[in-house]
């Protein structure tokens, strides 16, 4: 099969492959559509520090092609997406619900090869059957919308809550299409106007251009998703968080930045991480298919498997937002 292989940092090419062959309770799926991610970007750049070579890409639906012995949940020629952590099952953390932070957890397209391929194999039940009623490119974004299910699992907001989002990416886009779905007020803040505009037209009820000169109100918001992942996201959000408020962190900074404490205590503010996702998917597909969201406007581009290397590396240009990986050979 052909396969975008990084076989080392900012070293990707497409090669030739074995296809994978599906062992006891594994699929193989063809690949239809594959989503590139910040993650991406991070593991090209070395970010990762896991041994290579390896196929990245972990956002992906497609058709199963062959399933392994004892495979009961799914039946070849379905369309199916990707869950793409394997946890253990066997830990503390799994038996109680925390599967999305299992130490063993095996990452698809970081650990293992992922979906910029032709082929991919996972293990059976983390493929989900889509729907019929969604198609393609609105499955292809079911992972980055249960990230941000997730968040709103943990954290969510009642009608008429002032919630701000931090960063207005693929995650706090699809944290504002969730968020406005429970009646909350929705503010919106990027460093870029192009990403600000995309969010006016999913639904921000204002938007607000970071470094243009204002400021927003502090301790004005009851609810805050920090989803840039900015080193000062938290700093920011501690600021503008009402007495009372509670604030989700779904970005990953990269480094330390200090953060004053006082307004925590004297605002008594929550303040709750959010990793992934853990029984989401079932409840994201059946909201794409009940048509209650179209996260679809995220799309920016549907490029080639050769393309990919480009898209990495011009990750951060300002009109990218969601760009997709349609593989060779499917209709
Ligand atoms: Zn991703
Ligand atoms: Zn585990």
């Amino acid at each position: 099969m052909k396969a975008a292989v990084l076989n080392a940092t900012a070293d990707l090419s497409v090669q030739d492959m074995p296809d994978p062959v599906s062992g006891p309770g594994e699929v193989v799926i063809a690949v239809t559509l594959a989503g590139v991610c910040g993650s991406d970007y991070s593991l090209y750049n070395g970010k990762f520090g896991v041994p290579l070579p390896v196929v990245p890409g972990h956002e992906g639906m497609g058709v199963v092609e062959d399933v392994g012995p004892g495979v009961s949940n799914v039946s070849v020629g379905q369309r199916v997406v990707i869950q793409p952590n394997f946890a253990c099952w066997d830990c503390d953390l799994c038996r109680s619900g925390l599967d999305n932070i299992c130490h063993e957890k095996v990452r698809l397209g970081i650990d293992i090869n992922g979906v910029f391929a032709r082929y991919v194999k996972v293990p059976s039940r983390y493929a989900w059957p889509v729907p019929e009623g969604i198609d393609d490119r609105t499955a292809a974004l079911a992972e980055p919308l249960a990230v941000a299910a997730h968040a709103l699992k943990i954290l969510s907001p009642g009608e008429g809550d002032r919630v701000l989002i931090i960063g207005a990416g693929v995650i706090g886009l699809l944290t504002l299409l969730l968020a406005r779905l429970h009646k909350a007020r929705v503010t919106v803040s990027d460093l870029l106007a192009e990403h600000l505009a995309l969010a006016a037209k999913m639904g921000a009820h204002r938007t607000f251009l970071v470094g243009g000169g204002e400021e927003l109100e502090p301790s004005s918001f009851d609810l805050i998703y920090e989803t840039s992942g900015a080193p000062s996201g938290l700093a920011t959000a501690i600021g503008l968080a009402a007495p009372g408020a509670r604030i989700a962190l779904l970005g990953l900074p990269g480094e330390a930045h200090p953060v004053l404490t006082t307004q925590i205590v004297r605002k008594e503010l929550t303040i709750k991480g959010s990793m992934i996702y853990t029984d989401e998917f079932p409840g994201v597909l059946e909201l794409l298919k009940s048509g209650r969201i179209d996260p679809t406007p995220l799309i920016s581009g549907v490029i080639g498997l050769e393309e990919l290397d480009s898209a990495i590396r011009n990750f951060h240009a300002p009109n990218r937002i969601k760009v997709l990986v349609s593989l060779p050979g499917e209709g």
